[in-house]
């Protein structure tokens, strides 16, 4: 069948020849369909049975332009390949982390998958001040499995290889290339300055050789370093939770990248969350300083616990034989210190893509809610010079900063 852009009553229609579908909602002529997409490109929409509400799904479809922009910015709709080949790659790893792919439709671009329902995006929970027990557990293990498992340090030379050439993503990469590493760091367009944010510091930025430099060495690794299966959009609005579960959701942008790019991703946001408490606790008649620390301490847990979790699947993986990625295993001095280079490397690599998410979210042309949500733009804009002072040390001092305390005192 030609694809078709499927609408509420279409929808219906379609969904009546999915077994899987049928099975699990039961009378097909009692079903609600609502849209309900807030992301940037695509819609999507809760499908469930009148009868049992509780039986409900998923469904998303990708339409051959960018949802927030429409027509005029066309974009391949075969972006969804991309997401459920690594919905289901990233699920087979961490099934509890990623939600069920149900039914996947290349043609139509359309995924059908589990229903988070009583969950809710993490950006929104962090708005709210809400904290969860799990998460910087969860988060660290999907993150160390999926980023392990997708590398040659688990792969065959071989596999790894037809794994990167299979997943080019060559369109949503681009965006990365352009909005993440590129526009920010000049008097772009397509930036979008927020009005009290002062044009000196801007123009300080983008003056500043160093950072430009930095920012240009990060998109070269982007670019070159295809070191794993990343998400690719791995920001807070990508993970959905609530007190015992954690999900991600969205990895249309999957691509092969550098280790720390999904990791740094995640941290800038628990960063940009962090300074936009200054406005929202006390918005709430709260103090910010509790729920800050927190919000710190998850950033600072996350990276920990990837990096603990991350060797440990390396040195159990080739623990069993005297065979390692560096060759003789048995030489324990050499792999001790080869293993430290490369965790080493990932933390330097995280700091600097971390940086570049701070200043994009915050000069580019897409915002992160908790701040762009600010009314008063006095408060917004001195929020938007701290993710923009803590973009800018990351990036510059990223091969000299040791550990994660450092960078919570530079974030404080
Ligand atoms: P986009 O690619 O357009 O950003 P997302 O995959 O992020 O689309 O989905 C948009 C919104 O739809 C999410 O913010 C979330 O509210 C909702 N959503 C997406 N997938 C699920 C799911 N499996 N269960 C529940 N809600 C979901
Ligand atoms: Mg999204
Ligand atoms: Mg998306
Ligand atoms: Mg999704």
């Amino acid at each position: 069948m030609d694809f078709k852009t499927l609408n509420t009553s279409t929808l219906a229609n379609y969904l009546r020849t999915v077994p899987s579908v049928t099975a699990l909602l039961g009378d097909m002529d009692a079903l609600d369909i609502v849209e309900v997409g807030d992301g940037n490109l695509n819609y999507v929409y809760f499908v469930s049975s009148r009868a049992n509400p509780r039986d409900s799904l998923v469904v998303k479809q990708a339409l051959p332009y960018m949802r927030l922009v429409g027509e005029s910015w066309p974009l391949t709709r075969h972006r969804s390949d991309r997401e459920a080949h690594a919905l289901r790659q990233f699920g087979a790893l961490c099934p509890q982390h990623v939600p069920q792919v149900l039914h996947f439709d290349s043609e139509q671009s359309l995924i059908i998958m589990q229903r988070l329902s009583d969950h809710l995006i993490l950006r929104k929970g962090l708005i709210q001040g809400l904290r969860y027990p799990k998460l910087a557990e969860h988060l660290s293990t999907y993150l160390a499995q999926t980023l392990f498992h997708g590398s040659d340090l688990f792969l065959s030379a071989a596999a790894k290889k037809q794994a990167a050439a299979a997943t080019t993503n060559s369109e949503l990469s681009k965006i990365t290339e352009d909005l993440v590493f590129t526009c920010p760091f000049e008097d772009h367009a397509s930036n979008a300055y927020s009005p009290a944010l002062p044009r000196t510091e801007i123009e300080r930025l983008h003056n500043n050789p160093a950072l430009r430099v930095a920012a240009a060495q990060m998109k070269w690794a982007f670019m070159n370093q295809t070191e794993t299966l990343l998400h690719g959009d791995l920001h807070t609005g990508s993970v959905m939770v609530n007190q015992t579960d954690t999900y991600v959701i969205d990895p249309e942008f999957a691509c092969y990248g550098p280790f720390g790019f999904d990791v740094g991703l995640l941290l800038a946001n628990f960063f940009t969350a962090y300074y936009a408490q200054d406005w929202q606790r006390p918005q709430a008649g709260e103090d910010p300083a509790p729920y800050q620390d927190w919000l710190l301490a998850q950033a600072s847990s996350i990276w920990c616990g990837f990096s603990d979790k991350f060797l440990a699947l390396w040195v159990a993986h080739e623990a069993p034989t005297t065979q390692s990625f560096m060759g003789d295993a048995r030489d324990a001095d050499s792999l001790a210190r080869f293993r430290t280079s490369v965790m080493r490397q990932i933390f330097s690599d995280t700091l600097g893509f971390a940086g570049c998410e701070l200043i994009r979210r915050t000069l580019g042309l897409a915002k992160v809610a908790e701040v762009a949500s600010i009314p008063d733009t006095q408060a917004r804009a001195a929020i938007e010079l701290r993710c923009l002072r803590l973009g800018e040390a990351l990036l510059l001092q990223r091969h000299h900063i040791i550990d994660m305390n450092q960078v919570l005192d530079l974030a404080r």
